[in-house]
Formats: C-alpha cells, sequence, structure tokens
C-alpha cells in the first residue's frame, strides 16, 4: 500500500532525514584509511542515538530462514561489494577504496534513508566517473519525480541515463516507499519503461537510490546472507536520498542544506 503522507507525518519524516544528513556529514569528516568499517558504524550509531534516532537497519530481518537479522548500525560495502556490507572489526578501509555507506535512522516512529559512496584518497578517474554517474542518475530520476507522472517515468530515466554513460544498474534491488516502515510501496526500480507504475502524488515519501556497476549487471549474495557483490568484480557505487513529493516538486529531505548548496 503507498501511504500518503499528512502535514505531521511529514515534519516527522524530515525530522528523520535529518538526521540521516547529519550523520553523513559527520561520516564525510570522519572517514580515512586504516579505519575498520565497525569503527565508521560506532560514529554513525552514536550521532544517530544523539539526535534521538535508532539504526533501523539493526536487528531488521528480512525473514528469509538461515539469515540472521542486520547485526550492525548501517551497511558498509567496499569496491565491488555493491550493497548490504556487514561492518566488521576485522575490515579496514584502504587508501584508493571506495566505500558506499546506506543509513536508515528511526524516529519518532518515521525512517529517513540516504546511501553516498565515499572516495578515501585517491581513485581512478574511472571510479570517480564510476560515483558522479551513480549521483547524477539519481538527479535524472529526480527529474520526473513529479506530480502525475508514474514511478516508471523516474525509473526509466535512472536506467537509460546510466547505460548511456556504459555503466549497469542493479536489477535485482530497488528504490521504494518509505515512512512508519523502512520499505514501503511503491517499489521504484532503477530500469523500466516511462509511463508505466503508479502514479505520483503529492505527500508520497520515495527512497530513489541508483545502485551502478562499472561492469555486467550480475550480482552475487555472500554467504554472511547480505552482502552483495559484482559478480564480475568491478567496482560499485550507490546513492539514495529520500524525497518528498509536493505540488511544487520533489524535496530532497536527507541533505544538509551545505550539501544542497554544492548541487550544479
Ligand atoms: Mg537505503
Amino acid at each position: 500500500m503507498i501511504t500518503i503522507k499528512n502535514n505531521k507525518e511529514i515534519e516527522l519524516m524530515r525530522e528523520a532525514c535529518r538526521v540521516v544528513a547529519l550523520v553523513y556529514e559527520e561520516l564525510e569528516k570522519k572517514i580515512k584509511p586504516g579505519m575498520s568499517t565497525w569503527e565508521l558504524d560506532q560514529i554513525a550509531e552514536k550521532k544517530m542515538r544523539s539526535l534521538g534516532a535508532i539504526p533501523a537497519e539493526k536487528g531488521y530481518d528480512i525473514g528469509i530462514k538461515g539469515v540472521p537479522p542486520f547485526p550492525a548500525s548501517i551497511c558498509v560495502s567496499i569496491n565491488d561489494e555493491v550493497i548490504h556490507g556487514i561492518p566488521s572489526k576485522h575490515k579496514f578501509i584502504k587508501e584508493g577504496d571506495i566505500v558506499s555507506v546506506d543509513t536508515v535512522a528511526l524516529k519518532n516512529g518515521y525512517n529517513g534513508d540516504a546511501a553516498r559512496t565515499f572516495v578515501v584518497g585517491k581513485i581512478s578517474k574511472e571510479a570517480q566517473r564510476l560515483i558522479d554517474v551513480t549521483k547524477q542518475a539519481f538527479f535524472e530520476g529526480l527529474k520526473y519525480a513529479k506530480v502525475g507522472n508514474r514511478i516508471g517515468d523516474i525509473s526509466h530515466a535512472i536506467g537509460t541515463y546510466v547505460e548511456s554513460q556504459g555503466f549497469s544498474v542493479v536489477r535485482e534491488f530497488q528504490g521504494h516507499g518509505i515512512g512508519k516502515d523502512m520499505h514501503e510501496d511503491p517499489g521504484i526500480p532503477n530500469y523500466g519503461k516511462a509511463g508505466r507504475g503508479p502514479r505520483i502524488e503529492a505527500g508520497m515519501t520515495l527512497a530513489i537510490e541508483p545502485m551502478v556497476i562499472q561492469g555486467k549487471p550480475d550480482i552475487l549474495e555472500l554467504s554472511d546472507g547480505w552482502t552483495i557483490v559484482t559478480e564480475d568484480g568491478s567496482l560499485a557505487a550507490h546513492y539514495e536520498n529520500t524525497v518528498l513529493i509536493t505540488k511544487n516538486g520533489p524535496e530532497i529531505l536527507t541533505m544538509t542544506k551545505e550539501e544542497k548548496s554544492k548541487i550544479k
């Protein structure tokens, strides 16, 4: 069921999303080579809790037999890991890595969700282009996140842009509505046909999240039941924001003013 948020709920969504924006502001400052992914997780969890929020990913259960609930506060996926990497005290961030972080904060019963791929030290031009294209893919989709359009318009814009740049979108995972639940309807694939899918309405809150692979689109799941990697070992990037649909257009809720001011 697609939920339309009223003004009170929109204010609560804003608050949860603001927490996520502030987590990224903090991680951007603190991420560095030599740090374990667990340390990064601790920084994020501390920040969320200091702002009165709970890390919603912690204990998240996908309900598949044999897959334990997610054990950490954020997902940290390095290089060829696409999404859902589990933070670990034994896993270290190295110079030249690209590090995708996905954070969901739950505050006063509402969720905010965003992802960023951080650059650690010096990376190749092609890796930087992957990150830039992934971010731009979100904005290409956002252009269509307007009242009266359909979800497929967003999907189509993201998929065609990514493929025009020579990269692949992940097909097995997708964006989603968000609110009281981390994952609500509608699903928002990163590919598809324009003019299809549910009609976009004011009061929807949508997590739009291109997941982009440098090489082939195929993915594998590791035996931990969570971590998704590229099959061909090529790099992957992730960029996500929670967006409010208003009658005057989309509003990104999971960005600080400073981050918004850097958008071209
Ligand atoms: Mg997310």
